[in-house]
């Protein structure tokens, strides 16, 4: 081993999500040794429709003079011009102007699989050091031996510091931080679907308006504990659709989980959506479409573990609905922050940790607990033109200036100093006394006090 080699700071990353490859290709173009570990064989092609916005879009931007960028925006939507909202009888409540239509950068959406191998190839390019099929089943945290094991095999991957970047249904939380598994039912579903439209569907009168040669359409409906998005691209031959819905079935939590489509038309007829969904639903090959159980975590009340060289990050430590429309961009933010300060701390990682944490922790909680707000906004009440004018800040994604215009990169960079005093000098008080404003909050959006998460998690636990 070269003394350079030796000297570098070992960050094992768990998780080849994009929490995990942001963390790892961020480490790497800062002078460290990150080593990723995988279950999964290798890049995942799996999902559906993704929306990266600004707040991470830029970190992206940042890679490779721009072209990691230029090759998420040709992989996805990029001709839209609209974003329509409409109800359940099909009623055009707004349409707001699609962003990159008036020239913002940064917002990369389409299908997760694609973009998630963009990001791949990148961190390969980059020749991060990456085990694929390798299913992590214990941490280790001590002075000794820090790192992880590797099922079945029994190898160990030590390093100075662990980042668990493992998901929704994290080991970590459990093993590093010591929690039990927090799982609430959300009460809902997402019916979730991407694929390739075929000359044949193409002539479907009713897709007309959806698949133009030349624009890129992204339309949005909202019912009765319903609502649903239809994205296509690539001249009308992408689409993909993904539709939230109460979860009477308790279906089980996996991104492989069936959806069939007779529960599929079930539900659309229940919530009284139009008729372009069912054709949709018939257009799209059965084995292409999943149903993806909402699951509600609670806030961790810290994301490090004891020895405070191990943290929990993206989905792993707050895991959003898909209703705050910020949950992957949030997760990306988490490891780019993450990386400056380990920079920034050389070689004190515990430091590094809890600067990484009071740098995030409030804004992160905020977007997080947005999410189930903004579901009830949309599914509990009868969205009408005389409502959405009445509320015109109300039927809107909830993506406020604050949340998009934040530069998670130059936020680290400015607050790195005074926090780290802090935690040197030992300042005491709660995490959130302790942590940066979150920024900004979600007033705008006219909550209402019955929106708010007890009353639903009352309703449909
Ligand atoms: C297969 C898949 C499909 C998805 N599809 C969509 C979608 O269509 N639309 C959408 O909005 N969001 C989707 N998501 C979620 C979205 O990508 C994330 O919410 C977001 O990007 C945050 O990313 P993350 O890296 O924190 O978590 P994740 O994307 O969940 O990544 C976690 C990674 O950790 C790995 N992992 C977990 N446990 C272990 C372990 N013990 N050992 C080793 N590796 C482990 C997982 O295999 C996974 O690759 C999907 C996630 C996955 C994993």
């Amino acid at each position: 081993m070269t003394n350079d080699a030796k000297q570098k700071l070992r960050v094992v990353i768990v998780g080849a999500g994009f929490c995990g490859l942001t963390a790892a290709i961020e480490c790497q173009l800062r002078g460290m040794h990150p080593i990723v570990v995988e279950a999964y064989a290798g890049a995942s092609s799996h999902g559906d429709l993704l929306d990266f916005v600004p707040n991470a879009g830029r970190v992206f931007d940042s890679w490779d003079n721009g072209r990691v960028g230029e090759a998420l925006l040709a992989a996805g939507v990029n001709r839209a011009k609209a974003l329509d909202f409409y109800n359940q009888d099909n009623v055009l409540l707004r349409s707001d102007p699609w962003p990159q239509g008036t020239d913002l950068k940064g917002i990369f959406a389409g299908h997760r699989g694609a973009m998630h191998e963009i990001v791949y190839n990148y961190a390969n390019s980059l020749g991060i050091e990456m085990h694929f099929n390798s299913k992590v089943v214990e941490y280790l945290d001590s002075d000794k031996e820090r790192g992880v094991v590797i099922a079945e095999t029994g190898k160990k991957i030590l390093g100075d510091v662990v980042l668990a970047c493992d998901g929704p249904k994290s080991l970590a939380r459990s093993q590093l931080l010591g929690l039990p598994e927090s799982r609430v039912n959300s009460g809902y579903a997402i019916f979730r679907a991407f694929f390739e439209l075929t000359d044949e569907m193409l002539k479907e009168p009713l897709l007309a308006e959806l698949t133009k040669k030349d624009e890129d359409t992204t339309r949005f409906w909202v019912g009765e504990d319903m609502h649903g998005f239809i994205y296509t691209w690539n001249q009308g031959r992408d689409c993909a659709w993904v539709l939230t819905h109460l979860d009477d079935a308790d279906i089980k939590e996996s991104w492989s989980f069936p959806a069939k489509k007779e529960d599929v038309y079930s539900y659309l007829k229940q919530a009284r959506f139009p008729e372009v969904w069912n054709r949709v639903v018939a257009l799209t090959p059965e084995d292409r479409m999943v149903d993806y159980k909402l699951v509600w975590r609670d806030p961790l009340k810290t994301w490090l573990s004891p020895s405070k060289r191990c943290a929990v990050m993206g989905d792993a430590a707050h895991c959003h609905l898909p209703t705050s429309a910020n949950g992957a961009c949030q997760a990306v933010e988490d490891a780019a922050t993450m990386a400056i300060c380990l920079e920034k701390a050389q070689g004190d990682v515990p430091l590094a940790l809890q600067v990484f944490e009071r740098i995030r922790f409030n804004r992160s909680h905020v977007i997080h607990q947005a999410s189930i707000s903004t579901r009830n906004i949309y599914h509990k009440n009868n969205w009408t033109l005389e409502m959405v004018k009445k509320h015109p800040d109300s039927l809107v994604m909830p993506l406020l200036d604050w949340v998009l215009d934040f530069d998670c990169q130059k936020n680290a960079e400015e607050n790195y100093a005074r926090l780290a005093e802090d935690v040197k000098s030992g300042k005491t008080g709660t995490i959130e006394e302790l942590s940066l404003p979150a920024g900004g909050n979600y007033d705008s959006m006219n909550l209402k006090e019955e929106d708010n998460k007890a009353a639903a998690l009352q309703k449909v636990v």
